[in-house]
């Protein structure tokens, strides 16, 4: 496992209302204000794809505003803190500002919530007044409480807190496991099946995972104050599997709707799922050892077992229509699904329906369907999984799939063109890794 490097870039930052007012704060954390010479206030929307090796130590804020007789002070809440403890460490000097917290309903959150670590930030004048004080609000990940210093007086509100993206690119080879790769690498689970998801229609993650298969990864992190908020979206991937290369790009067409494509601008959705199971750390570590042999007896197998737990989600293999949803003899409860005309995927010994699915509904790929169970003629919790062309059973783990469908001729270029840094990324990565092979 390596871990490259780590990219910086500022990517859709929203604006918030307090934004510009803690624009100093937010920039000191990336270590930029030094490096592009901004002034105090400045909201930096940073050239795209600047690469930061490693962490920058953080510049000191004071010196840097002196001239302004401003001062943005982050503090992190420590065990038994007291809240006039923290605004005398954020350099508050006056006691209004306290006294009105104490008086102020809304206030009351910030004396509840003095959770350790939690990073609060002030914007103080020279003279010790408080004018801006940011305090992140404990269960929900992005709400702050803001308190402002307005004519005189002070007005508290809740706002959204001003999250920053960076672009975040790793690769790591698995030993094991896929969620043993990921945790070595510092990568977050969402990442991990995310990858599992995007490459689900060549690769199937619960079987066909080998010891040496490698994968870069560009994914977008979502931070306050250098703290992870939430993982978005993966930008580009490359997966090494048995010796296949896969590679994976995240493109937006001109009508607003994503998708991930080949590099060449092919759908890297096929028509069909290689596993219908959804991919998680737990259905990751089921043993499929102890699968049942009675099934085997009592008829000619025609499906593939996967096991699983109970409960574990059951997706839609591809688009289609609810052909069949109910009991039936060994299948215990099952799902039949019918796409375009030839095909039936069925999915049985579910031990529950998905709710508001009935014969007709239409669903789409990787919509779950139904839960893992062992209903019908199971001896353990597993799907049976069936694929039928035109009523004949076919393994489908090597049925050869339809693929979906290709990105139009006209957006080939807008693609290529849009695309082309992360692919380059890619392949810098690749050639790194190489490296570190030899
Ligand atoms: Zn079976």
């Amino acid at each position: 496992m390596t871990i490259l490097a780590q990219l910086h870039r500022y990517r859709d930052a929203k604006p918030g209302p307090f934004w510009a007012l803690l624009g100093v704060a937010a920039i000191s954390l990336f270590g930029m204000v030094a490096a592009f010479g901004t002034a105090p206030d400045t909201v930096v929307i940073a050239p795209p794809q600047r690469p930061v090796v490693e962490q920058l130590a953080r510049p000191n804020i004071d010196a840097l505003d002196s001239a302004t007789d401003i001062f943005v002070r982050e503090e992190r809440v420590q065990r038994g803190d007291t809240v006039a403890a923290l605004l005398s460490r954020l350099g508050v000097g006056d006691d209004s500002a306290l006294t009105f917290l104490l008086g102020d309903a809304k206030a009351a959150a910030i004396f509840r919530q003095m959770s350790p670590g939690k990073p609060v930030t002030a914007k103080v004048s020279g003279d010790g007044t408080l004018s801006t004080l940011v305090f992140p609000l404990n269960g929900s990940k992005d709400q702050a409480l803001v308190l402002d210093h307005d004519n005189g007086g002070y007005r508290i509100s809740e706002q959204m807190l001003p999250l920053e993206t960076y672009v975040v690119m790793k690769s790591a080879e698995i030993r094991h496991s896929l969620f043993g790769a990921t945790d070595a690498a510092g990568i977050p689970d969402s990442i991990a099946t995310q990858l599992a998801d995007i490459f689900g229609s060549d690769i199937d993650f619960h079987r066909d995972l080998r010891t040496g298969d490698r994968f870069s990864v560009i994914y977008e992190s979502i931070s306050h104050l250098g703290k992870l908020v939430r993982t978005g979206r993966i930008l580009a991937a490359e997966f090494v599997n048995d010796g296949h290369t896969y590679r994976a790009v995240w493109y937006e067409g001109m009508d607003g709707k994503g998708g991930y494509y080949t590099a060449d601008g092919q759908n890297i959705r096929k028509g069909f799922l290689r596993s219908p199971l959804e991919f998680s750390r737990i259905s990751s570590g089921f043993s499929n050892a102890r699968l049942h042999p009675l099934l085997n007896k009592i008829r000619a197998h025609k499906g593939i077992d996967f096991a699983a737990p109970t409960g574990t989600r059951v997706k839609a293999a591809g688009d289609g229509i609810v052909e069949f949803e109910g009991r039936q003899g060994g299948y215990g409860n099952v799902i039949i699904l019918r796409h375009q005309s030839q095909y039936e995927t069925v999915y049985g010994h579910l031990s529950g329906f998905a709710a508001g699915l009935h014969v007709g509904s239409r669903v789409s790929q990787s919509d779950v369907i139904g839960f893992v169970g062992a209903t019908g003629l199971a001896t353990g919790p597993h799907l049976h999984y069936e694929f039928r062309v035109n009523g004949v059973h076919r393994n489908p783990l090597t049925v050869a799939l339809p693929a979906a469908a290709p990105l139009a001729a006209d957006q080939l270029a807008r693609f290529r063109d849009q695309t082309l840094a992360e692919i380059s990324q890619l392949d810098d990565l690749r050639s790194r890794n190489l490296a570190l092979l030899d």
